[in-house]
């Protein structure tokens, strides 16, 4: 499999490269040449398979044979080592839980299967590796966690200063080592700036081998097809056949692009919502055809308050810009704060589920959605609720909290402060090079 960028002002690549450029030189995205089909029997013999020979089947034809066989289905194994329940919450509608990994959201997938491929791609010889990763709260944790203590590999997280929660926080600056969190004076947006800025600069990747964890990469951005299948065999082996709405609050895109990517490869999906908060570029450019930027709005679900969705154009690419049929399998809405915060109440009052505040924003825009047809779905829940601060506000209560929380309360915090600002940033990875 070979990978062009979205831009077309930069060679194609192997599996291997994508996964070690992060990004085109022209600062596109990678793209795989051909989207490949799954078996024919493949989805029929989903209540067959485990997880990791379904992630394993899903995955390979992307990796085109860079990894061995046998390795590849031990990293997927080493992937999804847990579960992936898919929980009724009314009649209608279910939570794809998604957080019941590592640090508690859907991120640790692709974070985990990244840092392994790293592990088998990077060469010792060259010099020191250094994962660069501007987060808004969940990648940050995922990704320390997944590449913490991993010999020859540097990981420099930047997180917007007081815009991420107490958990996520812990998550990110307690581990120490080879992970080196900076807590930056400025928004997600102004972060993920800087990291481009330093994949840029020629000076800096000549000092170390530098590349990014972000949901651009490919090695993160492909395996989150693995969960669609997992919720698929669940809905199989629960005994009703329908074919799904899916919704998926989305911020950077990476998630549901990812599940459309799994649908074009013959997922059975009648329909998937890309349900964003009042971040709302996506859901103002699929109603008007104008694809009008703005500065990110602070919100609840702040996984997802971001202005310019990295991952939008690969959705683009996957229905070859035709904007039309994109319409026809995909729509998108904006839930405010306000209609967030009654979901959660309401959910839990009716049903006695707990929602975090993206999985609120799934939840609104699918119920939204069914109140006018029939069938059923399911929305992402995306991370645990405790990892946001404001489902106690909203809820008086975190649920129940996971040891992994707990165990995080007495360990040190360590952290860089910096301005949003290029010139720091370079210094400190020189600093570590
Ligand atoms: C990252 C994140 C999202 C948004 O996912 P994208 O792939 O960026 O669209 C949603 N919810 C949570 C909890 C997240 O961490």
């Amino acid at each position: 499999m070979q990978y062009f960028s979205t831009n077309r002002n930069s060679p194609h690549v192997s599996f291997r490269q994508a996964t070690l450029n992060g990004q085109p030189d022209d600062r596109g995205l990678y793209f795989p040449e051909s989207i490949p089909k799954f078996a024919t029997d493949f989805i029929g013999r989903l209540p067959e398979l485990d997880q990791a020979s379904i992630a394993f089947e899903v995955i390979r034809p992307y990796v085109g044979g860079e990894i061995a066989d046998e390795k590849l289905h031990e990293i997927c194994a080493e992937t999804v080592n847990f579960e992936f329940p898919l929980v009724p919450v009314s009649g209608r509608i279910s939570a794809l839980e998604l957080f019941h990994g590592a640090t508690l959201a859907f991120k640790d997938v692709g974070a985990r299967f990244m840092s392994r491929c790293l592990r088998e791609f990077s060469d010792p010889a060259t010099g020191r590796t250094v994962v660069i990763v501007a987060t808004s709260g969940d990648t940050g944790g995922a990704v320390a966690n997944g590449f913490f203590g991993v010999e020859g590999v540097d990981v420099v997280i930047l997180f917007p200063k007081g815009k991420v929660s107490r958990v996520q926080e812990l998550q990110l600056t307690t581990l120490g080592g080879n992970i080196h969190a900076i807590e930056v004076d400025g928004d997600f947006d102004a972060c993920q700036a800087m990291a481009k800025s330093a994949l840029a600069d020629a000076e800096i990747k000549e000092r170390v081998f530098l590349t990014s964890a972000n949901s651009i990469n490919v090695a993160r951005w492909l395996p989150q097809q693995f969960y669609y299948l997992f919720a698929h065999r669940q809905l199989m082996t629960g005994g009703h056949g329908q074919v799904p709405v899916v919704s998926v609050p989305s911020g950077n895109f990476g998630n549901i692009c990812a599940g459309i990517l799994a649908h074009v490869s013959g997922l059975p999906v009648r329909h998937f919502i890309a349900a964003c908060n009042a971040n709302d570029i996506v859901p103002r450019f699929l109603e008007s055809g104008e694809m009008r930027s703005q500065a990110a709005v602070a919100t609840l679900s702040n996984a997802m308050d971001v202005a310019n969705p990295s991952n939008f154009v690969r959705v683009l690419e996957l229905f070859d810009w035709d904007v039309v049929r994109l319409k026809d399998l995909v729509s998108s809405v904006s839930i405010s704060d306000a209609e967030t915060r009654r979901t959660m109440i309401d959910v839990r009052d009716r049903f006695g589920y707990l929602l975090d505040p993206h999985g609120a924003v799934g939840f609104r825009a699918l119920e939204d959605f069914l109140a006018t047809t029939d069938g059923s779905g399911y929305f992402l829940e995306t991370a645990h609720p405790v990892k946001f601060d404001s489902v106690f506000e909203v809820s008086g209560t975190f649920g129940e909290i996971p040891r992994s929380v707990s165990d995080l309360e007495s360990k040190t915090r360590r952290s860089t402060r910096m301005e949003a600002d290029y010139g720091s940033l370079r210094e400190f990875i020189l600093s570590i090079a």
